[in-house]
């Protein structure tokens, strides 16, 4: 079987490598708050075996996520480190603001659909650039040797204050859909405006108004 895999072109991620995955690593011990020693392999056992897949670990924002009337989002156009617990926060957030812009497109002609695939590239690529810069250096908590060890040291004894101040750079790009009723911003950081969630919201309200007034 291995040699089949060999030398095909998934030699590294069909069904065999994967189950060589998790034989060699489902001894791993995982601390869950049961306080019970657990190991990967008991959550190996539990999963059907379809589920189970090799992935490729990814870390990139790409420099293209549109192209005439095709627009990506999500991991199709930047892959951030799970370490960062943003990749899923951040495609959403891209659907969101894209859904803004497409509600209040002025018509379906080539210009406006680029102009608005503009808009949403340039309203996300901060966000995305904080939470994959944010996401790297948390991925070094896994790094061996003295730069994981500092990092492990720093994230386990870091106080509170000082973690609020770190995750309040991403968690400020938090955008709304502009069309429903707004939601109160709570808490104690505040959202950065966004672009596509104002400009939906005032077509939404100035609808509301005329239906209205009617
Ligand atoms: C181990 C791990 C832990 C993570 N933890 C977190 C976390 O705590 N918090 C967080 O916010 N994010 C987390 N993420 C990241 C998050 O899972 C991804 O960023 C998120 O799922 C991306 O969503 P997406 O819709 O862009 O892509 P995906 O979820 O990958 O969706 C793409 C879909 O397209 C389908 N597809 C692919 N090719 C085709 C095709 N040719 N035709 C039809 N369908 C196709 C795929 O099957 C898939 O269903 C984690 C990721 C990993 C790997």
């Amino acid at each position: 079987m291995e040699q089949r895999f060999r030398s095909s072109e998934n030699s590294e991620w069909g069904d065999f490598p994967a189950q060589t995955m998790c034989d060699e690593t489902r001894d791993f011990p995982i601390p869950l708050e049961d306080g019970k020693n657990r190991t990967l392999g008991e959550l190996y056992d539990r999963t059907p075996k379809e589920l189970i897949s090799k992935v490729m670990l990814e870390e990139k924002v790409f420099t293209t996520w549109y192209h005439r009337r095709f627009v990506l989002l999500g991991d199709a156009c930047h892959k951030l480190n799970p370490a960062g617990g943003h990749g899923a926060v951040t495609a959403i957030h891209d659907a969101i603001a894209l859904a803004n812009l497409i509600y209040c497109m002025p018509s379906k002609t080539s210009e406006d659909v680029t102009r608005i695939f503009e808009e949403y590239h340039k309203e996300r690529l901060p966000a995305v650039t904080e939470s994959y810069n944010n996401s790297r250096q948390l991925a070094r908590v896994s790094e061996k040797g003295i730069v994981g060890r500092i990092m492990r040291f720093l994230t386990t004894y870091m106080p509170v204050w000082l973690w609020r101040i770190a995750l309040a750079r991403t968690l400020r790009f938090r955008p709304q859909v502009g069309f429903i009723k707004a939601i109160e911003a709570k808490g104690p950081v505040k959202p950065v405006v966004s672009a596509s969630e104002q400009k939906s919201r005032a077509m939404f309200e100035g609808q509301q108004t005329t239906a209205a007034s009617l």
